[in-house]
């Protein structure tokens, strides 16, 4: 007797087979869609980001080739991070009184969005590590929508601060930019780190978290300040006023002026590699980025 299997169906027989195999590869092509989408939106809003107006210092994208460099472009700001030290490396922000309200603090949460594979870092990676959670784009600077306030509070804006450096000269910084802006200016601001290894309240770490988020040596920022909102980069002119400083991540500070601590972009530059303010005109550029702040 022939073992042949019968022909039911016919030639109908390897399109049924074939159903299960399509229904499963469409549901892999959705589910991967979904799962790019976080990144293919950064890609589409990194180019034209209000908040990279002056630049991208270290040519961050969205790359995922480029894990240490990696842009994140949202709405309420744009950022570099380092996969690697589980930090960002700057972020940029615009400042002026439309991101200024007074909600109360979000809470700190991981930053889902980064790609499944890479370390996603957590609220408590820092507890006990004797230092702040200390965010680059101040929860301060946005505070008048809850998605905005929620935003600055993803630990993808997060960096191992010393107390006396977040909520010393440094807080005093944040705020001054902040009173500029309520007195009618418009800030670009861009604010990062450098160096391995800071001093918190339970001594020298260079990182925390077991070997998952470096601790920086400094903080530094960049504030270039317009005179109103909307100006953009046509108004920046060899008399417009940049505010560079680089703060050591160590106690003992916390008494220090803000203006103890100014320096030039260009000293900055030397120290971390990046190239800022790279949209304005080199001529403004070079002269701008040579003086440091008197007033
Ligand atoms: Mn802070
Ligand atoms: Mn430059």
């Amino acid at each position: 007797m022939s073992k042949r299997r019968p022909r039911i169906g016919g030639d109908r027989l390897p399109r049924i087979r074939l159903l299960p195999v399509l229904v499963v590869l469409l549901c892999c092509g959705v589910i991967s869609s979904c799962a790019l989408l976080p990144y293919l939106t950064d890609l589409a809003t990194s180019t034209n980001s209000v908040h990279l107006l002056l630049g991208n210092p270290s040519g961050a994208t969205s790359d995922l080739n480029t894990p240490n460099n990696y842009l994140i472009a949202r709405p309420q700001y744009a950022l570099s991070y380092n996969r690697d030290k589980g930090i960002p490396n700057w972020a940029s922000w615009q400042l002026n009184t439309s991101w200024l309200g007074s909600l109360p603090r979000a809470s700190f949460v991981t930053d889902t969005s980064l790609p499944p594979t890479w370390y996603q870092v957590r609220p408590d990676d820092y507890t006990g590590s004797g230092f702040d959670r200390g965010h680059v784009v101040p929860a301060a600077d946005r505070n008048n929508r809850q998605t905005d306030n929620e935003a600055v509070f993803l630990m993808t804006n997060i960096i191992p601060q010393a107390a006396d450096n977040n909520r010393g000269p440094w807080e005093k910084l944040e705020r001054y930019c902040r009173d500029l802006a309520k007195q009618g200016k418009e800030l670009y601001i861009i604010s990062g780190w450098v160096g391995s290894g800071g001093n918190g309240e339970r001594g020298k770490k260079t990182a925390i978290a077991r070997g998952k988020v470096a601790v920086p040596a400094a903080t530094w920022k960049v504030v270039v300040v317009l005179n109103q909102p909307g100006l953009g980069l046509e108004s920046i002119s060899n008399d417009t006023r940049v505010i560079t400083v680089v703060m050591p991540n160590r106690q003992g500070i916390k008494d220090s002026d803000w203006r103890s601590y100014r320096q030039s972009v260009d000293m900055l530059e030397q120290l971390t590699g990046y190239d800022f303010l790279s949209n304005v005109p080199v001529p403004i550029q070079t002269l701008l980025e040579a003086k440091v702040d008197k007033r």
